[in-house]
């Protein structure tokens, strides 16, 4: 390996990815581009994961998105809420297609490579850069984008959940199902908590079904049960219920998702936590696609001035408001609270507000306008009561 480069991105997922394929966007073909090293702990790839957010903004993986809804809607019982913007789609990217097309990016430039297989340590300073302790030896970089999944003492259990879900890809006789429309939470009564079904059709015979509640602790064996065992047999009932015996499994995803404020590690201004680590996954929704686009951007450009100006440093970019800070954690408490009232809060929600609304609250890019149709789509005692506790708690 290598013992220097410029910035050393720890991890290859997502966030990693991300910025690494804006940086390749944004350095033209004859302009030489920073050295980046790409360290990834994992040998081969998995599809393991598909990514859905509403396309609101450009980024490098738009080509490669496979499927779009420009309706979507929510449901408990026999009431059912369904919103559309056609201009904006709710749409869904694989783990697999996004890695394809990030690894033909990189490949184009020759200062780009990617280590599989070699596992981070610690990170020290040193003169004029940061020293990494992998498995393969020590590197020393100007800058550090870690994007690694976050430690436990960086997720603050007590101000938020676990969502813990299992998803399956299933082939099927044809189910029916319109294929314009996401259904984004088929709330489950019957269940201890707030469960609900997430269901993409994909084509005529394939569909995308998860099976989402929360926890309080990651760590308690009940959450272990319910993401190897519970979740499972439920979601399976339930295709069962719905599509008959007649269906096949053809692809798995599973994941236990931390809805709480991350706190990013900070170690000095050449250090950056990115992704996950660094707080980018929206606490209420545990969405992070779009915020990470936004992230990755602005690393990316970053990165770029850093190489051109000589001044090796990075800034956390800012990706939330403060006032879409604070309504995500007054939700969060509210869940908390009263869980099992979390059907009714989002079915009024959902009724009592726009498709553009909605998208652009849920897509992470409010206006102040839809935060208060927001806010006036909710019942006022639950989380008045949350606010205040939260203040005090504060
Ligand atoms: C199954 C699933 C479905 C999801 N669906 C959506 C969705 O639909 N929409 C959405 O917006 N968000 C979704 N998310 C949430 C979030 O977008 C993803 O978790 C996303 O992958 C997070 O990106 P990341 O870069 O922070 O972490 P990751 O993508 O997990 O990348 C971290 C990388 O670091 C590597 N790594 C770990 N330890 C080391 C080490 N010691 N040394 C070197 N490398 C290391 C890992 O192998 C991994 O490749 C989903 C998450 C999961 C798990």
């Amino acid at each position: 390996m290598h013992p220097y480069t410029d910035v050393a991105i720890l991890g290859a997922g997502l966030a990693g990815l991300s910025i690494a394929s804006w940086l390749v966007g944004m350095t033209p073909q004859h302009v030489s581009a920073p050295r980046v090293h790409l360290l990834e702990a994992r040998q081969e790839d998995t599809n393991d994961r598909t990514w859905c957010f509403w396309d609101q903004q450009p980024h490098p993986f738009r080509e490669v998105i496979s499927h779009r809804w420009p309706r979507w809607q929510v449901r408990f019982g026999n009431q059912c809420v369904e919103r559309e913007d056609s201009e904006h789609c709710y749409s869904l990217l694989s783990a697999n297609a996004m890695r394809r097309s990030a690894y033909a990016a990189i490949a184009t430039r020759p200062e780009f490579r990617l280590t599989r297989g070699i596992d981070v340590g610690t990170i020290s300073p040193q003169n004029d850069g940061l020293h990494i302790a992998t498995s393969q030896g020590g590197l020393t970089s100007k800058l550090v984008i870690d994007t690694r999944p976050p430690d436990t003492t960086m997720l603050p259990s007590h101000r938020g959940v676990w969502q813990v879900f299992h998803g399956v890809e299933v082939h099927c006789p044809e189910h029916g199902i319109p294929l314009s429309t996401a259904c984004l939470m088929d709330f489950q009564t019957g269940f201890s908590g707030v469960n609900f079904v997430y269901l993409l059709p994909l084509d005529d015979h394939r569909l995308l079904a998860e099976w989402t509640c929360f926890h309080s602790d990651k760590t308690h064996p009940d959450c272990q049960r319910l993401l190897s065992r519970q979740i499972p047999v439920q979601l399976s009932d339930w295709l069962n219920q719905r599509l008959g015996s007649q269906w096949t499994l053809s692809r798995q995803e599973t994941g236990c998702l931390p809805m709480m404020p991350v706190t990013p590690p900070q170690l000095n201004s050449r250090y950056l936590a990115a992704g996950i680590r660094g707080g980018w996954m929206r606490p209420a929704t545990g969405y992070m696609f779009a915020s990470c686009q936004r992230g990755a951007a602005d690393v990316a450009r970053q990165v770029h001035q850093a190489s051109q100006t000589g001044r090796w440093q990075l800034t956390p970019p800012l990706l939330r408001s403060p006032a879409l800070e604070w309504m995500d954690n007054v939700f969060l408490q509210a869940l908390r609270q009263s869980p099992e009232q979390a059907p009714g809060w989002f079915m009024q929600l959902f009724e009592q507000t726009s498709a553009i609304e909605q998208r652009r609250f849920l897509g992470d890019e409010p206006r102040l306008r839809d935060l208060l149709a927001i806010m006036r789509g909710l019942p006022a005692g639950p989380f008045l009561s949350a606010a205040f506790r939260l203040t005090r708690n504060s």
